[in-house]
């Protein structure tokens, strides 16, 4: 996709800090992380989010939570992380690329939700 921010961090149109990359995935520093560690991992090719992803999509899915543990570990979040994929309206998507957010630091990150 010529026009998404994701595809163009993706192909190194866009500055990033990468700490990971693959044929099929790549993973960078969030630029205004919620944690000490706050990386996104995504699919280099333009998946919308998890709504739209196909059954195809599947081996690239798991790649991005296959990498999950190193990545963290390797940035600063040794004893454990979490993944975090908003999705659609209801999940406060703001990025149509799809990606996952491993957030995580030296402290806990806390309850999950807030309860409603
Ligand atoms: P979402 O709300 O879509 O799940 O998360 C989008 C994330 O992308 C946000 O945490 C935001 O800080 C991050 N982000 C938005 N634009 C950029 C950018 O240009 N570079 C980087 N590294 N992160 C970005
Ligand atoms: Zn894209």
């Amino acid at each position: 996709m010529d026009d998404c921010l994701f595809c163009k961090i993706a192909r190194g149109d866009i500055p990033s800090r990468k700490v990971y990359e693959d044929d099929a995935i790549f993973a960078f520093h969030d630029i205004n992380p919620a944690r000490p560690t706050h990386l996104l991992v995504i699919p280099k090719k333009h998946i919308v989010s998890l709504a739209t992803a196909s059954a195809a999509d599947t081996p690239v899915l798991g790649r991005m939570l296959a990498v999950a543990n190193r990545l963290a570990t390797e940035n600063g979040s040794p004893d454990g992380f979490r993944v975090i994929i908003n999705t659609g309206r209801i999940g406060h998507q703001e990025v149509q690329h799809l990606h996952a957010h491993i957030v995580g630091g030296p402290d806990p990150v806390g309850p999950m939700l807030k309860r409603v």
